[in-house]
């Protein structure tokens, strides 16, 4: 099953999060049938969205869109503070020759844009922030949104590495924060020692890749596990939900839905689900 460990330092300055991601990203692959470009990309968002998630609190929710002028076009993703991400991406069917390592790059593919974050907790307007994309690598855009929008100097590595056939092999990430107290001397220690970390995709490739990060992170041993919880891809839609959107649209839309279409079909851009109203269904929402 996917998690998130969230750990602090031995000193207490510095924490971290370490995340496995691969069973959420292949769920949302299934889903929305995407290609292997795509399939990184949106990837990467959800666990970018997991990550804003898992510092939020509460019924709060995140939703993180990555605007681009590539191929990529539009990614959104909306996570919850419980481990609960959904996310599709405008474009499922880019595809690209991969790098030397094997890797898939997506940074050229969503070029130049927009990493935005949208913050609700429950007051009447969001919190919205917005940053440049950096590198459309996506960590690197997170990580940069975070330094200078949240104003919290953080490192980010995530990826999702695919097998021969397409499909998911791993999927995973980590984010370190500077705490508040740290003094000057240590952090510059650390971020000497974060520069010399391995890459992520060599990390995803350990057999325990979350206890590899944290131990490439502090140093073995260096650090405390404060907490660990359940990741998933999952959307919250429902037909009762999707009923109330129609009867939004009045009365007369849904009685044209009933003698011109004879019923209703609804699919959840978050999860591809197919809803069916019957005349029925329809009749009831009058
Ligand atoms: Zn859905």
């Amino acid at each position: 099953m996917d998690k998130i460990i969230k750990t602090i330092s031995n000193n207490g300055h510095f924490r971290a999060y370490a995340l496995e991601a691969t069973q959420t990203v292949s769920e949302a692959q299934k889903r929305h049938k995407t290609w292997s470009s795509s399939t990184v990309a949106l990837g990467r968002t959800l666990i970018a969205a997991q990550i804003l998630g898992a510092n939020q609190k509460g019924d709060d929710t995140i939703t993180v869109r990555v605007q681009s002028n590539g191929a990529i076009t539009s990614i959104i993703a909306v996570a919850d503070t419980r481990g609960n991400v959904k996310g599709y991406i405008k474009e499922p069917n880019v595809d690209y020759k991969r790098g030397s390592t094997g890797e898939v790059l997506v940074g050229d593919l969503v070029g130049q844009g927009w990493f935005s974050v949208v913050k609700d907790m429950g007051l009447k307007t969001p919190y919205t922030g917005q940053t440049p994309l950096i590198s459309g690598e996506i960590g690197e855009d997170l990580a940069y949104y975070l330094t200078t929008s949240d104003q919290t100097p953080s490192a980010v590595g995530l990826n999702v590495l695919l097998n021969e056939d397409e499909s998911v092999h791993v999927a995973g990430g980590f984010l370190v924060q500077v705490m508040p107290d740290a003094p000057e001397a240590e952090i510059s220690d650390f971020e000497a020692r974060i520069q010399k970390m391995p890459a992520i995709s060599k990390l995803l490739r350990s057999h325990d890749h979350s206890k590899a990060i944290l131990d490439a992170i502090y140093g073995q041993d260096q650090y405390k596990i404060l907490e660990e919880s359940p990741l998933a891809f999952h959307c919250d839609c429902s037909k009762e939900r999707f009923a109330a959107s129609i009867q939004g649209l009045g009365k007369i839309e849904v009685e044209k839905l009933i003698t011109e279409n004879h019923g209703a079909e609804v699919i959840c851009q978050f999860c591809e689900t197919v809803y069916n109203f019957s005349e029925n269904d329809l009749k009831e929402l009058i």
